[in-house]
């Protein structure tokens, strides 16, 4: 299976169009790589892909990835999307495919989240024919073509913004995609509030993992003048005694795992600060727009 990473950053991206931090003015430079808002695209064969969130930037994210372009005069290789969670900067690539006539995107996301998409008025089309869009549970398997099997991972997590629905058990999921010729997998977790076993067990299984690299440490924003805790956003933090880093850690090392989802503010975007090495001494890498992994 081929699995690419369309973009590697958090909600507003690198640079973030009102942000002069070291890593937005660092990407402005052209000094860091520029990364557009997360979002993953998977395929078994490379003809008929599918998409792990599909941010706003999802257009211009077709235009760098030409397995992802139409080849007829209309049509798109892109057959639907999976959605982890309810984050506008993952949802919104579907107010941003509105042209689609009459072709279904075949959509997969928990109930909750479907509930709280159809919620946000500017998606309000997004309920409507001809999407097929299937609500499915932690734990559910389900087939994509029959080339992909995927399974829905529980995670602990929560989705700002929505008051009663944020905490409930599937406001969040991952999900861990394989092969099902290869037997190969891969976990796309790039939201959760913490690293619980049943995450630990998916990593400990993919040959290649994507983590939540949001935030370094909890008070993170604080730097940009910002007093949102990460905890606050739904975001496990990476660093110290208590962070994600040390928890993953302890997984057997079968792939490559990487943090993908990282906030503009994220230490880890500067390969020369400690953050970045200790991340990668301890087996991490740090994924980045255009990344292509075959598996
Ligand atoms: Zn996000
Ligand atoms: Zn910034």
């Amino acid at each position: 299976m081929i699995v690419r990473v369309l973009g590697s950053a958090a909600g507003g991206g690198v640079p973030q169009w009102n942000c002069a931090c070291p890593n937005c003015s660092a990407a402005r430079a052209g000094d860091a790589p520029r990364r557009s808002q997360s979002s993953f695209a998977v395929s078994a064969d490379g003809l008929r892909w599918w998409l792990v969130n599909a941010s706003p930037d999802i257009a211009q994210q077709i235009e760098a990835t030409p397995p992802l372009q139409p080849h007829a005069a209309r049509g798109t290789p892109i057959a639907g999307m999976l959605f982890t969670d309810a984050n506008v900067d993952h949802l919104g690539g579907l107010a941003v495919l509105r042209q689609q006539g009459d072709h279904a995107f075949v959509i997969y996301s928990s109930a909750t989240v479907r509930a709280l998409a159809l919620q946000q008025r500017s998606f309000s089309s997004f309920g409507e024919p001809p999407h097929h869009w299937h609500s499915v549970s932690p734990g559910d398997h389900f087939s994509l073509d029959g080339a992909l099997e995927v399974r829905v991972v529980p995670v602990d997590g929560t989705t700002p913004g929505y008051a009663g629905r944020e905490a409930l058990p599937d406001a969040v999921v991952a999900y861990a995609i394989s092969d099902t010729q290869s037997g190969t997998s891969a976990l796309f977790a790039p939201v959760y509030a913490n690293v619980t076993p049943a995450l630990l067990g998916a990593a400990a299984d993919s040959n290649v993992a994507f983590f939540d690299g949001s935030f370094w440490s909890d008070d993170e924003l604080r730097t940009v003048g910002v007093n949102k805790p990460a905890r606050s956003l739904g975001h496990a933090p990476i660093g110290g005694p208590t962070g994600s880093l040390e928890a993953l850690a302890v997984t057997p090392r079968r792939g490559r795992r990487f943090f993908a989802h990282l906030n503009n503010t994220n230490p880890l975007l500067d390969p020369a600060s400690p953050e970045f090495a200790e991340a990668t001494d301890r087996g991490f890498e740090i994924a980045e727009d255009g990344l292509e992994l075959h598996i």
